[in-house]
């Protein structure tokens, strides 16, 4: 029998996907530009073997799948994903489908698709969350492309996406380059979550100066509350686990420089394009930079050294904790609310109509950053789709007040214990930003209209759209 759904590049998750696929009883062919990756991967499939169809020739690939052909990319993302549609095009039919699985550039994935038109083949831009573990076992995924498109994959991803409450985490969000978008805000959220967590971390590792397994004890504790997720649950886990060599805890050996690979500077970059705030993110990015920065931050650390600060003292520890755990969750629904904004007005901006319940629902399970938060931010949305921010539903709006005095003390301990929180302080000000009916921009547009003459409008209405600058006022 034709194999169902084809697979491009063997490499950590093409093959853990291609294994998924073939052992929820789809068959698939599959193609690694290096033959020998294509020969290791099914030598090692055992029982599998019978769904899977190692080709070594692109013709023999494109030949052993059912037409329309749903191809999987799953490579490299960037140029990689060019070349290989260019050496790929010339063996498929009208209607056969490219579908590119890796982590692009929502833009790349629009010009791919606008590349496409006119050829009669189609392109779907499907974002993949939940590394290793979720390509195999069930990932979330985030489709974009034509709907008829997503019609002949739907039944081959729903088998193998993860499943939350027995719902598939799978759906196709909009067009072009909707599922990239996504992913790419997904993981924007992601390195937000987990800049935030580290910089609790960092308030009990250098200010109530606990060790690495004491600290894992605490995130095991949040995961069974209200914090419940993916990341808190890795977080105790990498927290207890020892060096094999030294045995000591493995994080206290761990270079503190953080790698990114741009899906989180892409995500500020778009909610910047579009004059969202997206301010966790950018935290978050400006953070792994400054890691990066390691000689640069010794240096500095001798010229200026740690803030002159004293000891870090917190009356009561327990009650301490507890406002940590709070803060955590205060700042995290600030950067998934600022998330979610950004998609909104790129739905706006790129005409995709998002599904902002569904996508909520996709990410309950599979990815990086599921949760049982992404439950309750999918009551939310279900309830009100088309409100202007999550912080404002009636749940979410609760649980900021409630957490507010924690985030507070929190903000201020670190401020005053001189750790760094800027993910956690940019949540704060976001908050009592946005909380604000009057703001303090009218200082801004008089010294705008000041020096620049860009005019104001008035709270009285009155069209007076320049201030009273003239000869003699200035001093
Ligand atoms: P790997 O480095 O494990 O594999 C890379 C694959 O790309 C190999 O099969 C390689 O083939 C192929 N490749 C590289 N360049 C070319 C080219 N010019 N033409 C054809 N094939 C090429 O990568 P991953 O599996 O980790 O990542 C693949 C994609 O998935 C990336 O876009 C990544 O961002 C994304 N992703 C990764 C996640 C992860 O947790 N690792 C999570 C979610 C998405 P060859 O064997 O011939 O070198």
């Amino acid at each position: 029998a034709q194999a169902e759904i084809g697979l491009i590049g063997l490499g950590v998750m093409g093959s853990n996907l291609a294994l998924n696929i073939a052992e929820k009883g789809n068959r698939i062919a599959v193609f690694n530009r290096t033959v020998e990756a294509t020969r290791k991967f099914y030598a090692d499939a055992g029982e599998l073997q019978s769904q899977i169809v190692p080709c070594e020739t692109i013709e023999e690939f494109v030949a052993a799948i059912r037409p329309p052909r749903p191809i999987i990319i799953m490579i490299k993302a960037g140029e990689a994903v060019d070349q290989q549609m260019e050496l790929l095009k010339p063996y498929l039919e009208t209607n056969d489908i490219m579908i590119d699985a890796g982590n692009a550039n929502f833009r790349d994935t629009m010009r791919r698709f606008d590349n496409l038109k006119d050829s009669g083949l189609t392109f779907i831009g499907m974002g993949v969350s939940g590394g290793e573990e979720g390509a195999r076992h069930g990932p979330s995924i985030m489709v974009g492309g034509r709907q008829e498109s997503w019609k002949r994959v739907e039944k081959v991803l729903t088998s193998i996406a993860a499943k939350f409450d027995g719902v598939p985490c799978v759906d196709w969000l909009g067009e072009n380059g909707a599922g990239h978008f996504v992913k790419t805000i997904h993981n924007g959220i992601e390195y937000a979550d987990m800049q935030m967590i580290a910089e609790i971390y960092g308030i009990l590792r250098d200010g109530l100066k606990m060790g690495a397994t004491e600290i894992g004890e605490v995130f095991g504790e949040w995961n069974r509350g209200r914090l419940n997720s993916y990341l808190i649950e890795i977080t105790e886990k990498v927290l207890k686990a020892a060096d094999p060599i030294t045995g000591r805890p493995i994080v206290d050996l761990i270079l503190d420089k953080a790698g990114q690979k741009g899906t989180g500077k892409w995500s500020v970059i778009e909610a910047q394009n579009m004059g969202v705030p997206a301010t966790g993110i950018e935290a978050a990015v400006a953070a792994r930079s400054i890691s990066s920065m390691k000689d640069e931050r010794e240096a500095a650390e001798k010229v200026l050294g740690l803030p002159n600060v004293g000891e870090f003292r917190v009356a009561d520890k327990a009650a301490f904790l507890k406002d940590l755990e709070s803060a955590l969750l205060a700042s995290k629904i600030g950067a998934y609310a600022q998330g979610f904004a950004v998609m909104s007005a790129a739905s706006r901006e790129f005409n995709w109509n998002l599904p902002m319940p569904t996508i909520a629902k996709i990410w309950r399970a599979g990815c990086i950053i599921r949760s049982q938060f992404l439950d309750e931010i999918t009551t939310a949305f279900t309830k009100d789709p088309d409100v202007a921010n999550l912080i404002v539903t009636p749940a979410f709006a609760r649980m900021v007040k409630e957490s507010d005095g924690a985030l507070r003390r929190v903000v201020s301990a670190a401020a005053l214990g001189g750790l760094p929180v800027p993910a956690l302080a940019s949540a704060l000000g976001y908050f009592d930003s946005y909380r604000r009916g009057r703001g303090t921009a009218n200082l801004i547009q008089a010294q705008r209209d000041f020096f620049g003459a860009h005019g104001f409008d008035r709270i009285d209405g009155e069209d007076a759209h320049h201030g009273p600058w003239g000869s003699g006022l200035s001093a």
